[in-house]
């Protein structure tokens, strides 16, 4: 497999190392506009071959370097400052996905390309990026709230006192500061999670939920004031996309990509099963009235948004 990273600054230097470990790329090819950085990058990872797999890692000076490739991950762009929303990224980031989308559909002869994008704001970037290189929907795969699930999956195993592989539990709707928890078909195992809790003895409170939310919403806030730039927990839900691209494994993961048609259309983050095809199928989880309202208002939140950019 050849994975191309366009991108190599704080997440995309991280998903590289990610998918390295993968074990499953046999070449990742690394393309920054800042070249000096992606060289130092392919350098320093190359030579942790002698210690894990031997995988070829290059920089590309250009976008014939990327042919081949079988997944191209694009993970470049500004990212938030201190106090800044994703969405403050808007026309910024439209601009450098505008600038690499049609570069990399003019230099790529693998006609089962995936796409991944993880540029912020996230849904939006799916859905510029999905219009310029005109792949079907489902090989434009944004990680959507992969991440936010993550984050609520770890905080629930914590509060909850199971592990996060036994929490199903999902963060819907946009990457962003309008993403849904969704309660109402959080199961912890097989089990309900209000049945869990009654089962455990260990109530969650409307205060303990309303804590949770505000803690994976606020997650990435966090993180970049203590450290600049949020990076490890994104690498690894790359690798873990890419791996259930590579393995077919059919995981279902809230991964954004472009539904319905016309005015209607929009990228936004719903369980989907995802395998060498890219996502094959949408599935609609049970929500509460309020759970669903919210969903609607993230929707046309995202699509007002789309149509802010410059296209
Ligand atoms: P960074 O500033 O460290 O790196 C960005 C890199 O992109 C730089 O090396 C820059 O030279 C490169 N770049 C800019 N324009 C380019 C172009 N046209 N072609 C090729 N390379 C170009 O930023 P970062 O912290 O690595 O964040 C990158 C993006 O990832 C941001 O948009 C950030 O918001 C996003 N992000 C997304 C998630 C998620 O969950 N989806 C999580 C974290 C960060």
């Amino acid at each position: 497999m050849k994975i191309t990273i366009i991108g190599i600054g704080s997440v995309g230097s991280a998903i590289a190392t990610a998918v390295k470990n993968t074990g499953l790329a046999h070449e990742i090819v690394l393309y920054d506009t800042d070249g000096i950085r992606a060289r130092a990058a392919a350098e320093d990872l190359g030579h942790a071959a002698a210690f894990s797999f031997d995988v070829k890692i290059t920089a590309a000076n250009n976008y014939r370097a990327i042919r081949g490739s079988d997944i191209v991950i694009i993970a470049a762009g500004a990212n938030q400052k201190p106090g800044e929303t994703r969405t403050d990224l808007l026309q910024k980031n439209a601009t450098v996905i505008s600038d690499i989308v049609p570069r990399v559909m003019a230099n790529i002869d693998n006609k089962n390309v995936k796409l991944v994008i993880v540029t912020n704001p996230l849904d939006v970037m799916v859905m510029l990026a999905q219009k310029l290189s005109k792949l079907p929907a489902g090989r434009v795969i944004g990680t959507g709230t992969m991440l936010d699930s993550a984050r609520l999956r770890v905080i629930l195993s914590r509060t909850l006192a199971v592990s996060p592989q036994s929490v199903n539990a999902y963060v819907l709707g946009e990457h962003g500061d309008s993403s849904v928890v969704a309660w109402t078909p959080a199961t912890i195992g097989a089990i309900g999670l209000d049945d869990f809790c009654r089962q455990t003895k260990t109530p969650l409170t409307a205060n303990t939920r309303a804590t949770i939310e505000h803690r994976v919403k606020t997650a990435a806030y966090e993180i970049i004031r203590g450290r600049g730039a949020t990076w490890d927990g994104i690498a690894g839900a790359v690798a873990d996309l890419v791996r259930s691209i590579i393995n077919d494994e059919n995981r279902i993961l809230t991964v954004s990509t472009v539904s319905g048609v016309g005015a209607k259309s929009v990228a936004m983050s719903l369980p989907r099963i995802v395998g060498a095809v890219g996502v094959t199928k949408t599935l609609m989880p049970k929500l509460s009235k309020v759970e669903s309202y919210a969903l609607r208002r993230s929707e046309n939140i995202i699509r007002k948004n789309y149509g802010k950019i410059k296209k």
